[in-house]
């Protein structure tokens, strides 16, 4: 599968047990997701990746771990399509590849030793990889803010160009449209 030796691959999955918390089909299958990117990608560096994962379950954090990329460096983004599926892009060649699981053998899923066989697995037919095409749009790029606006109904500060015009000024998404919250009271 990849230059990855079977020892470090399972010594990857203890991070990424450790980090997430158990052992799972998730831990198991985000490392395979991971080394596959990461070999056809051939970058090593974290801050050369940027890594679309596509569901925000077990996977997310295993990728994570094994890329070295995160979410709070921007590196690492959530596209919650709910596929077992990840993209990884090499900021400096412009090169990326999408790879998704593909034929998983019938197993129980909660069998652990079952589970860690999955590791070993040869690439196909467990997962299926493409070359893709991945515009990113300058203001999701790691670094500085690009962009910082001010709600023109909440006043809070809303950075990365995640504001959108209003009849005012620029309007937050809570103010824009009903989000994922709405206030109980005057707040202090
Ligand atoms: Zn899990
Ligand atoms: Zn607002």
């Amino acid at each position: 599968m990849t230059d990855t030796t079977p020892t470090e691959v399972e010594e990857l999955l203890e991070r990424c047990i450790a980090f997430h918390g158990h052992l799972c089909m998730g831990q198991v299958l985000g490392v395979r997701l991971a080394l596959k990117g990461l070999e056809l990608l051939q970058v090593a560096d974290p801050k050369r990746l940027i890594v679309f994962i596509e569901n925000d379950r077990c996977i997310a954090d295993a990728i994570q771990i094994v890329t070295g990329t995160r979410f709070g460096r921007r590196t690492a983004k959530l596209r919650t399509y709910g596929k077992m599926a990840a993209s990884f892009l090499d900021l400096e060649s412009g090169t990326a590849w999408r790879v998704n699981v593909g034929q998983l053998p019938p197993m129980d899923p909660h069998d652990k030793s079952r589970v860690r066989e999955v590791l070993h697995l040869p690439d196909t037919p467990l997962l299926q990889w493409r070359q893709v095409e991945i515009h990113l749009k300058p203001e999701e790029l790691p670094g500085k803010p690009k962009r910082i606006v001010h709600c023109s109904r909440c006043g809070e500060r809303v950075m990365d160009g995640r504001d959108v015009p209003g009849p005012d000024g620029p309007l937050c998404l809570s103010c824009q449209a009903p989000g994922y919250y709405r206030a109980l009271e005057a707040g202090a």
